[in-house]
């Protein structure tokens, strides 16, 4: 997707920090992070939102590969003890903003016991 800045990102053509990449997911530092941990997981192959990944065998594929790659992006972070939060907005009441599939990682503070 030529106009999408996660594609970019994954091209090399927008900078991140980068924690962790492999063949099918990148993981970067959210740019306005919430916590002292923020980092985006995200599929290196473009889907608007969870909803249109899930319903195709390519997405739940990429999914499953985003969730292979998750403990050691945890870890990476450093909070495997302390455990997270993952989140993904999906669609205009969520508030989702980048129409590429991404997860947020958020921890290294008390995130209390309420969602919202
Ligand atoms: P969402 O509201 O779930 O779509 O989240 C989009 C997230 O992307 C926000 O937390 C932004 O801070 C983050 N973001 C947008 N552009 C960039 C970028 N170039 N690098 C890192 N994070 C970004
Ligand atoms: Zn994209």
């Amino acid at each position: 997707m030529d106009n999408c800045i996660f594609c970019k990102i994954v091209r090399g053509e927008i900078p991140s920090t980068k924690i962790y990449e492999d063949d099918n997911v990148l993981a970067f530092k959210d740019l306005h992070p919430v916590s002292p941990v923020h980092v985006l997981i995200i599929p290196k192959i473009h889907f608007a939102n969870l909803h249109v990944m899930s319903a195709s065998e390519e997405g739940l594929k990429a999914l499953g590969e985003i969730y292979r790659a998750l403990p050691e992006i945890v870890r990476l972070v450093g909070l495997e003890e302390k455990g997270f939060r993952l989140i993904n907005n999906c669609g205009a009441s969520a508030g989702q903003s980048v129409m590429h599939t991404h997860f947020h990682l958020i921890g290294g503070r008390s995130l209390g016991t309420r969602i919202l």
